[in-house]
Protein backbone atom coordinates (compact mmCIF):
# COMPACT_ATOMS: atom_id res chain seq x y z
CA UNK A 1 0.00 0.00 0.00
CA UNK A 2 0.94 3.32 -1.18
CA UNK A 3 0.01 6.84 -0.77
CA UNK A 4 -1.36 8.03 -4.48
CA UNK A 5 -2.93 11.04 -6.36
CA UNK A 6 -4.48 10.88 -9.43
CA UNK A 7 -2.09 11.87 -12.59
CA UNK A 8 -3.80 10.25 -15.24
CA UNK A 9 -5.34 12.02 -18.28
CA UNK A 10 -9.06 10.64 -17.36
CA UNK A 11 -11.53 9.02 -15.40
CA UNK A 12 -13.80 6.66 -16.97
CA UNK A 13 -16.56 5.73 -14.93
CA UNK A 14 -19.30 2.92 -15.48
CA UNK A 15 -22.98 3.41 -14.61
CA UNK A 16 -26.03 0.80 -13.85
CA UNK A 17 -22.80 -2.01 -13.03
CA UNK A 18 -24.51 -3.70 -9.78
CA UNK A 19 -27.76 -5.29 -10.05
CA UNK A 20 -29.23 -3.56 -7.26
CA UNK A 21 -28.69 0.28 -7.63
CA UNK A 22 -29.80 -0.59 -11.06
CA UNK A 23 -33.00 -1.85 -9.84
CA UNK A 24 -33.12 1.01 -7.79
CA UNK A 25 -32.48 3.86 -10.54
CA UNK A 26 -35.32 2.05 -12.67
CA UNK A 27 -32.76 1.23 -15.27
CA UNK A 28 -32.83 -2.62 -16.51
CA UNK A 29 -29.34 -4.51 -16.36
CA UNK A 30 -27.09 -3.03 -19.20
CA UNK A 31 -26.57 -6.10 -21.95
CA UNK A 32 -22.88 -3.66 -22.77
CA UNK A 33 -21.40 -1.55 -19.67
CA UNK A 34 -22.24 1.80 -19.88
CA UNK A 35 -19.11 4.48 -20.04
CA UNK A 36 -19.12 7.95 -19.25
CA UNK A 37 -16.38 10.12 -18.02
CA UNK A 38 -15.45 12.32 -15.20
CA UNK A 39 -13.68 15.40 -15.89
CA UNK A 40 -10.01 15.55 -14.12
CA UNK A 41 -10.72 18.74 -12.80
CA UNK A 42 -13.33 17.39 -10.68
CA UNK A 43 -10.38 15.26 -8.63
CA UNK A 44 -9.97 15.98 -4.58
CA UNK A 45 -8.39 14.41 -2.20
CA UNK A 46 -8.49 12.73 0.92
CA UNK A 47 -9.84 15.09 3.61
CA UNK A 48 -10.95 17.76 1.33
CA UNK A 49 -14.41 19.13 1.18
CA UNK A 50 -17.42 18.29 -1.63
CA UNK A 51 -18.78 21.63 -2.58
CA UNK A 52 -22.48 21.84 -2.97
CA UNK A 53 -23.31 24.27 -5.77
CA UNK A 54 -26.20 25.98 -6.17
CA UNK A 55 -29.27 24.96 -7.44
CA UNK A 56 -29.07 21.28 -7.26
CA UNK A 57 -31.76 19.96 -5.24
CA UNK A 58 -29.91 16.61 -4.81
CA UNK A 59 -25.93 15.49 -4.86
CA UNK A 60 -25.94 11.43 -3.82
CA UNK A 61 -22.47 9.87 -3.12
CA UNK A 62 -21.50 7.05 -4.69
CA UNK A 63 -19.15 4.26 -3.58
CA UNK A 64 -16.83 2.74 -5.74
CA UNK A 65 -13.66 0.93 -6.34
CA UNK A 66 -11.34 2.55 -9.03
CA UNK A 67 -8.90 1.10 -10.73
CA UNK A 68 -5.39 2.76 -11.88
CA UNK A 69 -3.75 1.81 -15.07
CA UNK A 70 -0.16 1.26 -14.77
CA UNK A 71 0.74 1.00 -18.46
CA UNK A 72 -0.22 2.42 -21.86
CA UNK A 73 -2.86 0.37 -22.96
CA UNK A 74 -4.91 -0.41 -26.19
CA UNK A 75 -7.29 -3.23 -27.13
CA UNK A 76 -6.14 -5.60 -24.13
CA UNK A 77 -7.75 -8.92 -24.02
CA UNK A 78 -9.74 -10.13 -21.25
CA UNK A 79 -7.79 -12.61 -20.14
CA UNK A 80 -4.93 -10.17 -20.01
CA UNK A 81 -6.42 -6.84 -18.62
CA UNK A 82 -5.15 -7.34 -14.81
CA UNK A 83 -1.68 -7.04 -16.13
CA UNK A 84 -2.60 -3.64 -16.93
CA UNK A 85 -3.39 -2.97 -13.71
CA UNK A 86 -1.43 -0.47 -11.30
CA UNK A 87 -3.55 -1.35 -8.10
CA UNK A 88 -6.91 -0.03 -6.65
CA UNK A 89 -8.33 2.91 -4.65
CA UNK A 90 -11.73 4.56 -3.75
CA UNK A 91 -13.70 6.84 -5.37
CA UNK A 92 -16.45 8.31 -4.90
CA UNK A 93 -18.63 9.69 -7.96
CA UNK A 94 -20.42 12.36 -6.70
CA UNK A 95 -23.97 13.11 -8.59
CA UNK A 96 -26.05 15.83 -8.90
CA UNK A 97 -29.18 13.06 -9.42
CA UNK A 98 -31.77 16.14 -10.51
CA UNK A 99 -28.95 17.43 -13.18
CA UNK A 100 -28.22 13.99 -14.35
CA UNK A 101 -32.35 13.03 -15.07
CA UNK A 102 -32.81 16.95 -16.36
CA UNK A 103 -29.92 16.43 -18.75
CA UNK A 104 -30.24 12.78 -19.72
CA UNK A 105 -26.50 12.88 -20.28
CA UNK A 106 -24.08 13.14 -17.32
CA UNK A 107 -21.23 15.71 -18.02
CA UNK A 108 -22.38 18.55 -15.95
CA UNK A 109 -23.90 16.50 -12.95
CA UNK A 110 -20.81 14.60 -12.39
CA UNK A 111 -18.30 17.33 -13.24
CA UNK A 112 -18.44 19.87 -11.21
CA UNK A 113 -15.70 21.07 -9.02
CA UNK A 114 -14.78 18.18 -6.49
CA UNK A 115 -16.97 16.00 -7.20
CA UNK A 116 -14.53 13.16 -7.63
CA UNK A 117 -12.63 11.94 -4.30
CA UNK A 118 -10.13 9.78 -5.30
CA UNK A 119 -7.45 8.16 -2.67
CA UNK A 120 -5.71 7.82 -0.86
CA UNK A 121 -3.95 4.63 -1.26
CA UNK A 122 -3.02 2.64 -4.07
CA UNK A 123 -3.14 -1.27 -2.86
CA UNK A 124 -1.71 -4.10 -4.99
CA UNK A 125 -2.02 -7.83 -4.95
CA UNK A 126 -5.98 -8.09 -3.59
CA UNK A 127 -8.48 -9.81 -6.06
CA UNK A 128 -11.17 -7.27 -6.85
CA UNK A 129 -13.40 -9.76 -7.86
CA UNK A 130 -15.00 -10.28 -4.03
CA UNK A 131 -14.49 -7.20 -1.84
CA UNK A 132 -16.68 -6.13 0.64
CA UNK A 133 -17.67 -2.26 -0.51
CA UNK A 134 -19.67 0.20 2.17
CA UNK A 135 -20.78 3.96 2.41
CA UNK A 136 -21.05 6.11 5.37
CA UNK A 137 -22.37 9.12 5.54
CA UNK A 138 -22.13 10.82 9.70
CA UNK A 139 -21.51 6.87 10.59
CA UNK A 140 -24.56 5.63 9.32
CA UNK A 141 -24.16 2.81 7.09
CA UNK A 142 -25.31 3.73 3.25
CA UNK A 143 -24.20 1.73 0.87
CA UNK A 144 -23.02 -2.16 1.89
CA UNK A 145 -22.50 -4.71 -0.62
CA UNK A 146 -19.91 -6.59 -1.97
CA UNK A 147 -17.93 -6.62 -5.54
CA UNK A 148 -18.93 -9.88 -7.05
CA UNK A 149 -22.38 -8.29 -7.38
CA UNK A 150 -20.91 -6.07 -10.74
CA UNK A 151 -22.69 -7.04 -14.39
CA UNK A 152 -19.45 -6.92 -15.43
CA UNK A 153 -16.11 -7.34 -13.67
CA UNK A 154 -12.41 -5.30 -13.84
CA UNK A 155 -11.62 -7.15 -16.63
CA UNK A 156 -14.30 -7.20 -18.77
CA UNK A 157 -14.81 -3.61 -18.15
CA UNK A 158 -10.44 -2.84 -18.99
CA UNK A 159 -11.04 -4.62 -22.27
CA UNK A 160 -14.12 -3.24 -23.37
CA UNK A 161 -12.83 0.15 -22.32
CA UNK A 162 -9.60 0.03 -24.03
CA UNK A 163 -11.23 -1.36 -27.25
CA UNK A 164 -12.26 2.09 -27.19
CA UNK A 165 -10.05 4.23 -25.75
CA UNK A 166 -6.20 3.92 -25.07
CA UNK A 167 -5.98 3.76 -21.51
CA UNK A 168 -2.58 5.44 -19.99
CA UNK A 169 -0.81 5.33 -17.17
CA UNK A 170 -2.70 6.64 -14.13
CA UNK A 171 -5.75 6.50 -15.91
CA UNK A 172 -8.89 5.24 -13.63
CA UNK A 173 -11.49 3.31 -14.12
CA UNK A 174 -14.54 3.75 -11.73
CA UNK A 175 -16.44 0.77 -11.93
CA UNK A 176 -19.88 1.60 -10.67
CA UNK A 177 -21.74 2.03 -7.11
CA UNK A 178 -24.06 -0.27 -5.25
CA UNK A 179 -27.23 -0.02 -4.14
CA UNK A 180 -28.24 2.71 -1.69
CA UNK A 181 -26.90 6.10 -3.08
CA UNK A 182 -28.30 8.68 -1.28
CA UNK A 183 -28.40 12.70 -0.45
CA UNK A 184 -25.98 14.37 1.07
CA UNK A 185 -25.80 18.24 2.24
CA UNK A 186 -23.72 20.55 3.89
CA UNK A 187 -22.28 19.18 7.24
CA UNK A 188 -22.32 15.69 6.41
CA UNK A 189 -19.28 13.72 6.13
CA UNK A 190 -18.83 10.79 3.86
CA UNK A 191 -16.21 7.72 3.96
CA UNK A 192 -16.33 5.48 1.31
CA UNK A 193 -14.94 2.26 2.32
CA UNK A 194 -13.51 -0.95 0.93
CA UNK A 195 -12.00 -4.04 2.49
CA UNK A 196 -8.53 -4.28 1.57
CA UNK A 197 -7.99 -1.20 0.55
CA UNK A 198 -9.38 1.44 3.32
CA UNK A 199 -11.39 4.35 3.68
CA UNK A 200 -11.77 7.57 1.67
CA UNK A 201 -13.30 10.50 3.52
CA UNK A 202 -15.01 13.66 2.59
CA UNK A 203 -16.32 16.18 4.45
CA UNK A 204 -19.51 18.29 2.46
CA UNK A 205 -20.03 21.92 1.99
CA UNK A 206 -22.18 24.27 -0.09
CA UNK A 207 -20.38 26.73 -1.94
CA UNK A 208 -20.15 30.14 -1.06
CA UNK A 209 -20.90 32.29 -4.19
CA UNK A 210 -21.08 35.54 -2.27
CA UNK A 211 -17.99 36.79 -2.77
CA UNK A 212 -18.60 36.23 -6.93
CA UNK A 213 -21.17 38.35 -6.79
CA UNK A 214 -20.10 41.25 -5.14
ZN1 LIG B 1 -21.05 5.98 -10.38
Amino acid sequence: MAAWCFSGTKIVAIGSNYRDHAAEMGKPVPAIPKIFLKAPSAVIGDGQAIVIPPRTQRVDHEAELAVVIGERASRVPRHAALDVVAGYTLCNDVTARDFQKEDGVFTRAKGFDTFCPLGPVLVTGIDPGNLGIRCYVNGVVRQQSRTDQMVFDVATLIAFVSDIMTLMPGDVISTGTPAGVGPLVPGDVVVVEIDGIGRLTNPVVARDDRARAE
